[in-house]
């Protein structure tokens, strides 16, 4: 099966060369062909180029892009998607005046999560985030990575990430999944962290690699949670058995958990509201890539992770939802894209090779996925007849997505 798609008003995100990441002043440059076309052959992008060169090409099917842009889908790379139930009452309540605490200490927030997972069953789960994962398909994203951590059980991390698992074998998009080891201190453990690492350690991580369920570890590495000497333990342990870091960092605080990421070659350290000069000194030394998550900063009112300082002092960024039940119930990329021009000041281009290029650097499939690039993935979006891909960013929370294209297939 292929497609020809022609007339594309703009086919942007166009490499040449398999680019695999974009820093700090690259950022700004978003290649793109004006009157394109793309030639899609199975699952996997053959040629393009300007209409005038067209020639010789046929297709099983040939789509007439007129007025419309093409992209490759999005790359969300952090997203805690397999969650059961949702935390309306929460967000109603925190509206009403209760504090983060008196939500908590009523037996809200990820212990509830936690609650509600350990009480579904695999199907259920399966179910409602097979659910999610349609939606944020439909929504343009193209590759994934989901994250354990509601389960603060052995036996419940394992049961998420068998879900997980289940959905990488049963969707057409890259999935990519990630132990989240320690993501809250369970109520058994509440005086005892200690006893809840070494659980951790000793029974999870080993558990986890056995089933060969996770490519990353992840902890929340944050005041009130894991300090960095919980979270050395834990990625210790993680890289011994085969598991790459990739981490939740400087959300509320910046105390070094930057530099121990880079100390154990993160992929990734993600959230970064709160940096200091020094994480980015930090960074500047490393392959670590830094990803924001404006989702999270606007459904919470908290601050935006500093793009600005980050891609000027030469840094790559990456941008991703963090769906998620609790801070941020949302998986639409493009809302994401949006938030981060209006509210981090970065330009469309930046956004979108944070979105496409560098999300996939934040999964490690950037070699497959996030570039128009001979030879990678046909994971593309096609949009409705829109002006310039500008307008996608700027005209915020209407979605403009006409098709969505994965493995060389109408999704
Ligand atoms: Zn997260």
């Amino acid at each position: 099966m292929s497609i020809l798609i022609t007339n594309i008003k703009e086919l942007v995100q166009v490499r040449e060369t398999n680019v695999t990441i974009v820093k700090g002043e690259d950022m700004k440059h978003l290649p793109t062909i004006k009157n394109a076309y793309l030639f899609i052959d199975h699952d996997t992008i053959v040629e393009f180029g300007n209409m005038k060169d067209l020639v010789g090409i046929e297709a099983d099917e040939t789509i007439d892009a007129t007025g419309k842009t093409v992209l490759p889908t999005w790359c969300d790379s952090h997203t805690h998607i397999v969650y059961a139930g949702d935390r309306t009452q929460e967000f109603v309540d925190r509206i009403n005046g209760l504090s983060y605490e008196n939500i908590a200490n009523r037996g809200g927030g990820i212990l509830n999560s936690a609650e509600n997972l350990q009480n579904a069953s695999e199907d259920e789960l399966y179910n409602q985030a097979s659910k999610r994962l349609t939606e944020v398909i439909k929504l343009g994203t193209g590759a994934i990575e989901i994250k354990s951590g509601y389960g603060l059980t052995v036996e419940a991390e394992l049961k998420m990430l068998r879900v997980i698992k289940r959905l990488k074998k049963d969707f057409p998009i890259k999935v990519k999944p990630t132990l989240l080891a320690a993501h809250a201190i369970p109520k058994e453990f509440k005086n005892n962290k200690d006893g809840f690492i070494d659980l951790v350690v000793n029974e999870l991580i080993p558990a986890v690699a056995e089933e060969h369920l996770a490519d990353y570890i992840d902890v929340f590495c944050e005041k009130g949670y894991f300090d960095l000497e919980d979270t050395q333990r834990v990625l210790e342990t993680g890289t011994k058995h085969g598991l790459t870091p990739k981490i939740h960092v400087n959300q509320f605080n910046a105390f070094g958990g930057v530099a121990l990421g880079v100390k154990h070659n993160a992929l990734s350290v993600d959230h970064l509201e709160e940096l200091n000069p020094e994480d980015i000194d930090t960074l500047k030394q490393s392959n670590t890539i830094p990803v924001a998550l404006p989702g999270c900063s606007y459904f919470l009112s908290i601050p935006y992770t500093p793009a600005r300082q980050l891609i000027d002092a030469g840094l790559p960024l990456a941008l991703a939802t963090d769906y998620n039940p609790g801070s941020t119930p949302s998986g639409n990329m493009n809302f994401v894209v949006s938030a981060a021009c209006i509210k981090m000041k970065m330009t469309p281009e930046e956004a979108i090779n944070a979105a496409t290029i560098n999300g996939a650097y934040a999964m490690d499939v950037s070699n497959m996925y996030g570039s128009i690039c001979r030879g990678k993935k046909a994971n593309i979006i096609i949009t409705k007849a829109i002006p310039s891909y500008h307008y996608l960013v700027y005209a915020f929370g209407d979605n403009h997505i006409d098709t969505v294209i994965i493995n060389g297939q109408q999704y």
